[in-house]
């Protein structure tokens, strides 16, 4: 089984200093795969920050920014907000300190023009794939709590907040968004199909792709994902 770095680099590192290797890795999946929710986990694991280009967004529309307002319709329907929008976003945010000793990326990039902009700017050492049928998704996305102002993700029944309704991390209240009706999930499921999904091959060609089963709890993933990872 391949790993994204020799084995042999493993033994000898502690988490910090895998941090400093800079590690960066894409998370691929579905819309409601696990993404965000691996991600939270890895930030520790790795050290590294976690750029969900979604969570920017939604902050964008909180905030009524002219970013905001070209990308909230896209969102509402369930499709993808255009590329020259969200790779100039990108760009910004890796571009920061903090992104320097590496970095996971939450929901970019979606699509192959996506795809080929980041390897302009960044050498990606992992893409890990969340494997998820469709009919486990639309059952996650209709439990599915999330806090607007720190980006934390919740479930109400595999990962309720300790108060129901309140964000365990900044206290600030939970919403449904509002794109996860289910609706807009099946549209969403579709977009991710159509655009997303080829990524899988563009990253296998450039032997980068680890896939796991994201099915199983919340920990298996967790587990499996070190195991890919060789964390
Ligand atoms: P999920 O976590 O359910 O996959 P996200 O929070 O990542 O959803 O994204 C929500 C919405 O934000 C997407 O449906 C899309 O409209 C927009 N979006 C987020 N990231 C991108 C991206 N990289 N390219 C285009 N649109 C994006
Ligand atoms: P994504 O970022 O891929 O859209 P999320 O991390 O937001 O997905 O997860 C979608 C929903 O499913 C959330 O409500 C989350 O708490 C829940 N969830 C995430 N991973 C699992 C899992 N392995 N088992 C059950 N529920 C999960
Ligand atoms: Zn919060």
């Amino acid at each position: 089984k391949t790993r994204c770095w020799p084995a042999s680099t493993r033994v000898s590192l502690n988490k910090r200093e895998v941090g400093d290797m800079g590690m960066k890795l894409i998370l691929l999946g579905a819309p409601g795969a696990g993404k965000g929710t691996l991600a939270s986990y890895l930030i520790e694991q790795m050290g590294v920050p976690s750029i969900s280009t979604g969570n920017i967004l939604r902050e964008a529309i909180k905030n009524n920014t002219p970013l905001g307002q070209s990308a909230k319709e896209y969102m509402d329907a369930g499709k993808l907000v255009p590329d020259e929008v969200v790779i100039g976003m990108l760009k910004e945010r890796i571009a920061k300190r903090d992104c320097k000793s590496g970095f996971i990326l939450d929901g970019f990039p979606r699509t192959i023009p996506q795809a080929e902009a980041l390897d302009e700017i960044a050498h990606i050492d992992c893409a890990l794939s969340l494997e998820v049928a469709d009919d486990v998704i639309e059952k996650r996305m209709t439990g599915r709590r999330v806090c607007l102002r720190c980006g934390a993700t919740y479930h109400v029944e595999a990962n309720p907040p300790r108060v129901k309704d309140v964000c365990d991390i900044c206290g600030d209240k939970l919403v449904i968004r509002s794109d996860d009706q289910a609706e807009v999930v099946r549209h969403r499921l579709e977009t991710y199909h159509e655009q997303t999904e080829p990524l899988k091959g563009y990253y296998e060609a450039q032997g980068k792709l680890k896939s796991i089963d994201g099915a199983q709890g919340i920990t298996a993933t967790e587990k499996f994902a070190v195991e890919a990872l060789g964390l």
